[in-house]
């Protein structure tokens, strides 16, 4: 739209500013009432009468359907040479499908008269209309260009700029199937503009006439003269877009000029303006502004409540709330699209909903999407037009095409379910569930209200633990990928193939807090939910026996001075993760030092192999010396260590480590273990528990950061998640409809093998709805904790194509969406804020955060805030 206004502007001539405001398109009776009660004046002023009939190339509804895609509608108006049938009484030939065309300020007024006289009746309440808020108004604009053959205006309406949707509003408001449809201008652009035509009848010149059309989706339902339904219709529709109408036969357009100037001129638009009211925070109730916010601005619903919606109110529904959700949402979406409106305070739709669903009651945060799926499912049954719910038994589809089964079950769940949240939102999947014994297949076709797609992340998880050697080579972290929901096994699985464990080795998994080993993870049937992304783990690769041979495990400690008023003092103080080896059957205190100074040897600082004494028989540093020697080509260049000369002096004993036994926690010193003391089969536990006290000259000798550094199973940092964790909404939709199987504590009872089975379960959407509501499913619950995933989800503002993933091929209904409103979160699960991101009229998005709302780009609107999307189908 804007392109166009900007495409046009160079040729745009505006008339003389004084009576070329926005022209209002609205229902002739609506108009009437208020005129007729403001001035006392029955007869109103005299409007200047058309007739709108099809174009003469158009023969009827069907040919226009046929049309919609190849060519512009045309319409014809007719002016009625002769009104003086209506002089003599102004309700003579006046009808519900009758409509005018009114000048800005006439608009204004008749709206505050309706308004006053509406609030006045109901709540006592009143709006401030300033007329300033109101100027930005644009429901539903619709461009008119006139073709000027004596009486006769040729109306086209042009696909181009337009939502296909709009068109059947268009034919709607022509009222193509019926009656000739009565327009009446009484805003005189018609009137100025055959004036001006006369002036300049020579030229070939054409008109764009642009309307603000008002209150017509539901005056169309109307029936005839009923004044009350009339009047409540009012407010009218929400759909910001707009239907252009081009100009008519072809020719030039250098003559033409534009009766109203630019409504879309890009201009900002004060809050204020229809339908961008903001609400009230009652403390944390961000959640609910958020997800009203998304639903006040869904089209069709915008349309319903404003309209008279409460004769739809179904009282006696068990299943409903008497009508009074139902009716404090309507009430709350008036009060939101009333013009002039300053932010809301939802109070008692709060309250309403505290009585209803208490779960949502108090003053702590909520899910904006589970108040959504309570609220479409509240409204819906509120609104049930079915008072009487008939009992449906499911049929066995056997045999029949999925067309026919789903019809039925389409037809059997229209039955009992029947209001303006199915005809919007509800569309229908296919669900197949496959026995694995005896691969009996079993279809049903349920409705749904919203898709909550996994992120990919929540059906899998990236685990980070340190593979630690007992042969000295150095500690590797390992990142591992395995499903959310497995187990124990998932992982040891995973780990083994990544780290390329040998047949004769496995993993001992402990959790390392505090420079101790807290718990071991040796149980293959436990969830991995037991561990949360903090922890610190580490795979110990041992040698594989048959029998349970008893580990040692060694924690560190060093001495640290102290001066505390100018007193010197040591404390012992613990560092690094344990080290863990196996130990042989019979050993003494010097295989002990031999077993550890071998597990240190990946930390040894490289320079100083020689260092180590004789007895510590490492090999692993041997050979390394030896490639080093190996490699040097030159003798010159032989690494020669001064101090290798020092080999075979026995260093002195306070620099020598010392080893004590202690308990698991490390807490306690034992007995010193003396070299030659023998330690056979003197302890029956499984495990040793040894304390090493480290040297000051001990620990130069090593890399300690090696041993002290132990990365968390996942570390969620800005830098390391976003940019592998960013995913198409494409992919999200794909993880839900794959093909898996059930958990185990959601079996299927198999009719065929009379017993509960793991059945595998394939999804397919099948119907699709005309609003798609898409949650992302950014939140998780454990026993444990509850976590949020920030993933970065890709999703399509413009073209959401689902024609891939609808299972059913017709090529009656469109599987292309436009997203109009989104649901944002922001920080973590519990706490964070709500906000919602809403296209408005135009091209314009705005941010509705509580009572703030303001424009913002539309380069803005994706963020890994996203948390429920809002789709509206293009339609066909
Ligand atoms: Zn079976």
């Amino acid at each position: 739209m804007g392109g166009l206004s900007e495409d046009l502007s160079s040729t745009t001539l505006h008339l003389d500013s004084d009576n070329n405001q926005r022209v209002y398109f609205v229902p002739y009776r609506w108009w009437k009432d208020a005129h007729d009660s403001l001035t006392g004046d029955a007869d109103g002023e005299r409007g200047l009468p058309f007739l709108a009939s099809p174009g003469s190339s158009y023969a009827g509804p069907m040919k226009i359907i046929n049309n919609i895609f190849n060519s512009d509608l045309v319409f014809n108006l007719k002016r009625e040479e002769d009104s003086s049938q209506n002089s003599e009484n102004g309700e003579v030939g006046i009808s519900g499908r009758d409509y005018a065309l009114v000048s800005g300020e006439m608009w204004v007024q008749a709206l505050k008269w309706h308004i006053d006289s509406k609030s006045s009746t109901r709540n006592g309440g009143s709006f401030s209309v300033a007329e300033d808020n109101i100027a930005d108004v644009y429901p539903l604009q619709l461009r008119l260009s006139i073709q000027r053959e004596a009486n006769l205006l040729g109306v086209r309406i042009s696909k181009k700029d337009n939502v296909v949707e709009l068109f059947r509003r268009a034919c709607k408001i022509f009222n193509i199937e019926s009656e000739l449809l009565r327009i009446w201008d009484f805003s005189g652009q018609t009137i100025s503009f055959f004036s001006n035509s006369n002036m300049q009848r020579q030229s070939d010149q054409e008109v764009l006439l642009e309307l603000q059309v008002y209150g017509l989706s539901d005056f169309i339902k109307c029936k005839e003269g009923k004044k009350d339904e009339l009047a409540n219709s009012i407010l009218g529709n929400s759909c910001g877009t707009s239907l252009a109408m081009n100009g008519a036969s072809g020719t030039g357009s250098s003559g033409c000029f534009f009766v109203n100037s630019s409504v879309f001129s890009g201009s900002s638009r004060e809050a204020g303006s229809l339908g961008l009211t903001g609400l009230q925070n009652l403390g944390n109730t961000c959640f609910m502004n958020s997800s009203l916010q998304c639903l006040v601005h869904t089209p069709k619903l915008v349309d319903y409540f404003l309209g008279d919606y409460d004769k739809e109110i179904n009282y006696d529904n068990p299943l409903g709330m008497n009508g009074e959700i139902a009716l404090a949402f309507g009430d709350l979406l008036r009060k939101l699209w009333a013009p002039g409106a300053s932010p809301v305070a939802p109070r008692t739709f709060k309250s309403k909903l505290a009585r209803f669903a208490p779960q949502f009651s108090g003053f702590n945060q909520h899910d904006s999407q589970e108040l959504l799926a309570f609220l479409l499912d509240g409204l819906h049954e509120d609104l049930n037009r079915v008072k009487k719910k008939p009992y449906v038994e499911a049929k066995d589809g056997d045999g029949r095409p999925d067309n026919d089964i789903a019809d039925e079950y389409w037809q059997n769940h229209l039955a009992r379910s029947d209001s303006i949240i199915v005809d919007v939102c509800q569309g229908q999947y296919k669900s197949t569930l496959v026995c694995p014994v005896c691969k009996k297949v079993s279809t049903t076709f349920d409705p749904f209200m919203y898709l909550s797609l996994p992120l990919p992340s929540t059906t899998m998880r990236t685990m980070t633990l340190t593979v630690v050697n007992t042969d000295g080579s150095t500690p590797t972290p390992y990142t591992i990928t395995v499903p959310k929901s497995g187990k124990w096994e998932d992982l040891i699985k995973a780990l083994s193939i990544k780290c390329s464990l040998r047949e004769d080795e496995t993993l001992l998994v402990a959790e390392v807090y505090n420079y101790r080993i807290i718990r071991y993870l040796e149980e293959p049937a436990d969830s991995l939910s037991l561990i949360r992304d903090g922890d610190r783990l580490v795979a110990y690769r041992l040698a594989k026996d048959d029998e349970q041979v008893p580990l040692v495990v060694f924690m560190h400690q060093r001495i640290e001075e102290q001066y505390i008023n100018g007193k010197h003092s040591t404390i012992p103080k613990a560092f690094g993760f344990p080290l863990l080896a196996k130990l042989p059957s019979a050993f003494n205190g010097s295989d002990i030092q031999d077993i550890y100074k071998k597990l240190l040897s990946p930390f040894q600082v490289s320079t100083q192999h020689a260092l180590e004494e004789n007895h510590t028989s490492d090999i692993d540093t041997i050979e390394k010396t030896r490639e080093e020697e190996n490699g040097t080509n030159s003798p010159s260049a032989c690494v020669i260590d001064p101090l290798r000369s020092e080999d075979g002096v026995s260093s002195p004993s306070d620099a020598d480590f010392q080893f004590y036994t202690t308990d698991e926690k490390g807490t306690i010193k034992g007995s010193e273990i003396q070299v030659d003391e023998s330690l056979v089969g003197s302890e029956k536990s499984k495990r040793l528990y040894v304390l090493v006290s480290w040297p000051e000259k001990q620990i130069e000798r090593y890399d300690t950061r090696l041993l002290t550094s132990l990365p968390e199973v996942f570390k969620s940092s800005f830098f390391t998640k976003r940019p592998q964790e960013s995913v198409s909404l494409y992919k999200c939709l794909e993880g839900f409809l794959q093909e898996e199987p059930l958990g185990p504590e959601d079996m299927w009872f198999c009719p065929s093998c009379k017993k509960h089975c793991q059945a595998s379960k394939k999804l397919d959407l099948w119907r699709l709805p005309e609003i798609l509501v898409i949650h992302l499913k950014r939140f998780s619950y454990s026993r444990f904790l509850k976590n949020k995933l920030e993933t970065y989800v890709d999703f399509p503002v413009d073209d959401l194509d689902l024609s891939m993933y609808v299972a059913y091929k017709n090529d009656q209904t469109c599987t292309r969406y436009v997203l109009y409103a989104i649901s944002n979160h922001y920080g973590s699960m519990g706490g964070g804020h709500y906000t919602a991101f809403v296209h408005q009229g135009g091209d314009q998005w705005y941010d509705f955060d509580d009572s703030h709302v303001n424009p913002i780009g539309l380069d803005k609107i994706k963020s890994s805030a996203a948390y429920v999307l809002f789709y509206r189908r293009v339609v066909a």
